[in-house]
C-alpha cells in the first residue's frame, strides 16, 4: 500500500535521497525546503514529488506547507523531521548568542514544529512512524561545533520522550545518527576545513574514514536503507532507538 511521506529540508543531501527512494517504492512524497532555487530545481528533476517551500524555523510558513499536505492526503504515514543545519564552526568562546541560537532554531525548532504536526496526526490515526535526523556530534559530542552537537543531543532527547508520549498510540518515533555523509555538504566542510588548516582536503577526507573502524565514509543511500527499513514490518517493535551508521566510531574524530 501506498504510504504518505513528508520530508523536511528534501530539496538536497540525505533528505533528497529519501525522497527519492520511498518515491522509487510507490509511495506519496511531499518534502520542503526553505531553499526556494534547490527546492525549484528538485520539483523540476522530480516532477512525481511535491516540493514546497517552507523554513522549519517558522510557524506560519510551516502551518502553511504541513497543512496543505494534510488536506490533500487527510493523514500522514512517515515524518522525516530531518532539515538541519552546522551552524558555526568555532571555540565557544567565540560564537555568538545570535549564531548559537539560528542553530538551534534549524535543528531543534523545526524538529518540534515538524513532530507536533505528526503527533497530532498519527495519534489520532493510532498509527505512524517518525524518523529524527540527529548526528555523531548528538551522541560524542564535536569540539568546535557545540551548538550543533548540543541540538542533536537534544533531538535524541526529544525522540525518546515522544516514543513514550506516543508510543501507547501506536506511534514509532526514532532517530537516524549520520556519521560523515558524502555530499555536498561535507565537501564544503573538507574545502573549509582545508583552508583553515593548510591540510590537503584528500588527506583530511581519508582522515574522517580512518576514524571509522570500517574505514569507510557513509552514503545517502546507507541512511535511505536505514531509513526504509524503519518504514518496514520488520521495524514494528522498533521505537525509542538511536541508529547509527557511521561505519562504526566511538568518538568524533574531528
Ligand atoms: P544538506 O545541506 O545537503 O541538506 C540539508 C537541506 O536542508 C538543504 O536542502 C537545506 O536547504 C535544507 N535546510 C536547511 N535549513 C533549513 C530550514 N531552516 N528550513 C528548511 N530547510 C532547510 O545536508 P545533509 O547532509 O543532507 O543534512 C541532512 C541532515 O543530516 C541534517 O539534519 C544534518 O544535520 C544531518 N547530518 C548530516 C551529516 C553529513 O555528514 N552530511 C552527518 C550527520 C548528520
Amino acid at each position: 500500500m501506498s504510504r504518505r511521506v513528508v520530508i523536511t529540508g528534501g530539496a538536497s543531501g540525505i533528505g533528497a535521497r529519501l525522497a527519492e527512494r520511498f518515491a522509487e517504492l510507490g509511495d506519496q512524497v511531499a518534502i520542503c525546503d526553505f531553499d526556494s532555487a534547490a527546492g525549484a530545481e528538485f520539483a523540476r528533476s522530480h516532477p512525481g514529488i511535491g516540493a514546497h517551500v517552507a523554513d522549519v524555523t517558522n510557524e506560519d510558513a510551516m502551518q502553511t506547507f504541513l497543512g496543505s499536505v494534510e488536506a490533500d492526503w487527510g493523514g500522514v504515514d512517515v515524518v522525516f523531521a530531518n532539515a538541519g543545519t552546522g551552524g558555526p564552526a568555532a571555540r565557544i568562546e567565540e560564537i555568538s548568542l545570535s549564531d548559537w541560537r539560528a542553530c538551534l532554531a534549524v535543528n531543534l525548532d523545526g524538529a518540534f514544529l515538524t513532530c507536533r504536526w505528526a503527533a497530532r496526526l498519527m495519534r489520532a490515526q493510532g498509527a505512524g512512524l517518525i524518523v529524527l535526523t540527529s548526528s555523531t556530534s548528538g551522541q560524542w559530542g564535536h569540539p568546535h561545533r557545540s551548538p550543533y552537537a548540543a541540538a542533536k543531543w537534544g533531538i535524541l532527547g526529544l525522540m525518546k520522550t515522544l516514543a513514550m508520549e506516543l508510543g501507547p498510540a501506536g506511534v514509532r518515533v526514532n532517530a537516524i545518527c549520520p556519521g560523515a555523509v558524502e555530499g555536498a555538504r561535507m565537501e564544503r566542510m573538507l574545502a573549509n576545513q582545508s583552508k583553515a588548516s593548510g591540510r590537503d582536503a584528500d588527506t583530511i577526507r581519508a582522515g574522517y574514514a580512518d576514524g571509522t573502524s570500517l574505514r569507510t565514509w557513509v552514503t545517502a543511500d546507507d541512511i535511505a536503507d536505514a531509513a526504509v527499513w524503519l518504514a518496514s514490518d520488520g521495524a514494528s517493535k522498533v521505537s525509542g532507538q538511536a541508529i547509527t551508521i557511521d561505519g562504526h566510531t566511538e568518538t568524533n574524530s574531528a
